[in-house]
């Protein structure tokens, strides 16, 4: 059986590119100092050309990347949502974007080539007694 959909059922860029699948966006790691993969359209004549991005931290010493946010950016989401309505395009994105970050990007190696800067940062402290009595005597 074969199930012939229309443009309306895919995600779909200003631009005019259909995305029937996660695996046609392109994924640019360039700013490795930000620790941030940029999601690009993947028709290089898009004017919008970034439609999200994904922002992540190393754990240096056991050699992990974890990801901090990963999102779309407004202009794609709100085209998507006009054109889907929001349930139906919020539902396809985050698919989009849950399939990228498991399946796309290789966390190993990006944990390896990170910039020092990209690491978490591990803070110990203690409450001092000021603090502790500001806790204790909300109002
Ligand atoms: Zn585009």
């Amino acid at each position: 059986m074969v199930t012939l959909m229309s443009t309306e059922e895919y995600i779909q860029c200003p631009c005019g590119r259909i995305y029937k699948s996660p695996e046609e966006y392109k994924l640019v790691f360039l700013k490795k100092e930000q620790c941030e993969i940029d999601i690009l359209c993947a028709n290089p004549a898009c004017h919008l050309k970034e439609l999200g991005y994904i922002k992540f931290k190393v754990d240096h010493v056991h050699r992990k990347a974890h990801v901090e946010i990963a999102s779309f950016y407004p202009p794609f989401v709100t085209w998507n949502a006009t054109r889907l309505g929001r349930d139906k395009a919020n539902k396809l994105l985050e698919e989009h974007l849950r399939y990228i970050l498991e399946k796309r990007i290789d966390w190993k190696r990006i944990a390896l080539e990170a910039p020092e800067n990209c690491s978490e940062i591990l803070e110990i402290r203690e409450i001092t007694g000021e603090e502790a009595g500001e806790k204790g005597s909300g109002s």
